[in-house]
């Protein structure tokens, strides 16, 4: 059970009440401090977070609220976002050129994060660089050029140097020679914190003089990500936190309890293997998402970002002329794709993240989908009514699916159009309602 559904399950005690005493948010309380130690929320953290709870339910004299269980929602809501910060925070770009240095343990997903903030940056008109400093692992070099060569970012590298701080510093002399503004320095991380390490890092750092060091950790790894992200603070005193994989059995405790203990800001949170797959830290949605109010927020910014305006609008176009065809459907899927992992997607629509997390759907599931489409003549794609049995069986074989499959997707196809000739033809919003429901 997450976070999320323990909340839930707690906040329903209050529901249906109309009054709420002393006793009831006790238990409520109770309730909410359990759920976050299960989410390894530090003990201490969770006591404070529910004494405050507590505190400011009975002072703001909600006792004969309407909706007490919303109210108590709100209240938790306000103090989980202040907890983890308030504000969203960024990240410093001075210097000339910047650097921005990224540590943090092997496997925590650095060098992933190394090549989307570069994406990010990049897509904001900024010159940047990336160096690739782990040398005990060759493939991590080989990893940051392949990212590199997606994004469009240069990658400095030097395979045959064992000497980090070096590497580090040619990088930066070589991003002044090519008039780059921002270099992201990727160091190398261990299994565990250890000695040599830790020294590298602050080699690197005193080498470098980065303008922002980030640390990032899996947010997977619960209690174990507070105590790491401890001793890289003393050691390096970084300026940011990255949270990585909330995408997986995403557990709010990290964000919650990193910041009260290293009181240093979490600045990204990554969602994913994809280079899309990073948003800035904000507080506020974060705490609605564990409470289960869904990232509606995220959820467009990142419509926004995928979606092309002009695009959207020839499709409309074409929907409204009833000349929706499979290769609009295909370009409609891989905008889709575009905005991440399908079921981060949906994780993030209030109330169908727990609903969904037992469905088997990912970016894989469209594949079939998009095999069947490409192996359709231009033609067919523009008119399927010509696809008969003798083309099904050739779609069929030509994309490796069953002509059931086709069938299937001729099927929805079919049903879509329908769909939107009706709304077509509706113009009153009633109407509009009544036809979806
Ligand atoms: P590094 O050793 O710290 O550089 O870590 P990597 O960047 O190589 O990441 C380790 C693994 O985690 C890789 O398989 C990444 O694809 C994966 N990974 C990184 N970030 C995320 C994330 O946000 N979500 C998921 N699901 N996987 C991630």
């Amino acid at each position: 059970e997450s976070l999320q559904d323990k909340l839930n399950g707690a906040f329903r005690t209050l529901k249906g009440k109309d009054r709420i005493s002393d006793i009831n948010v006790a238990a409520t309380t109770k309730e909410v401090r359990r759920a976050l130690v299960d989410a390894d929320v530090n003990f201490k953290v969770a006591k404070d977070i529910t004494d405050r709870i507590r505190e400011k339910a009975l002072d703001r004299k909600i006792l004969i609220s309407v909706e007490p269980g919303q109210m108590f929602v709100k209240i938790v809501q306000e103090e989980l976002t202040e907890l983890m910060g308030g504000q969203a925070e960024s990240i410093n770009i001075k210097g000339d050129p910047a650097v921005i240095l990224i540590a943090g343990l092997q496997g925590s997903g650095k060098t992933t994060f190394s090549g989307k903030l570069a994406s990010l940056l990049k897509k904001q008109g900024r010159q940047v660089l990336l160096a690739a400093c782990d040398i005990y692992r060759p493939a991590a070099i080989d990893q940051l050029k392949v990212l590199g060569e997606q994004i469009g970012v240069e990658v400095y590298a030097e395979p045959d140097s064992k000497d980090a701080v070096s590497i580090a510093q040619n990088a930066i002399a070589h991003a002044r020679k090519i008039g780059k503004k921002i270099v992201i320095v990727d160091t190398a991380g261990r299994l565990a914190v250890d000695e040599v390490m830790m020294k590298e890092v602050e080699d690197i750092k005193s080498a470098v003089k980065p303008s922002e060091i980030l640390f990032v950790v899996d947010s997977m790894t619960g209690q174990d990500a507070v105590n790491t992200a401890r001793t890289f603070n003393q050691r390096l005193n970084f300026d940011g936190v990255v949270l990585t994989k909330l995408d997986g059995d995403s557990r709010g405790g990290a964000a919650l309890s990193i910041r009260q203990v290293v009181e240093k800001p979490i600045k990204y949170i990554s969602t994913g293997e994809k280079m899309e797959a990073l948003d800035s830290f904000y507080p506020d949605r974060m705490a609605s998402r564990i409470l289960g109010m869904g990232d509606v927020i995220s959820l467009v910014e990142r419509a926004q970002q995928a979606f092309d305006e002009d695009e959207a609008k020839r499709i409309n176009a074409k929907m409204r002329q009833n000349k929706f065809d499979f290769d609009d459907f295909l370009g409609q899927l891989q905008q889709i794709k575009k905005m991440g992992n399908v079921k981060d997607l949906i994780g993030m629509i209030p109330g169908m993240g727990s609903a969904m997390k037992d469905l088997d759907i990912d970016n894989d599931s469209f594949k079939p989908i998009e095999a069947i489409i490409q192996s359709m003549t231009k033609k067919e794609r523009e008119n399927p009514d010509l696809i008969d049995g003798s083309r099904k069986r050739r779609i069929a074989g030509g994309s490796g699916t069953s002509i059931q499959q086709v069938n299937n997707l001729l099927k929805q196809f079919d049903e879509m159009r329908r769909m939107m000739k009706k709304m077509n033809t509706m113009q009153a919003p009633g109407q509009m309602k009544k036809a979806l429901r």
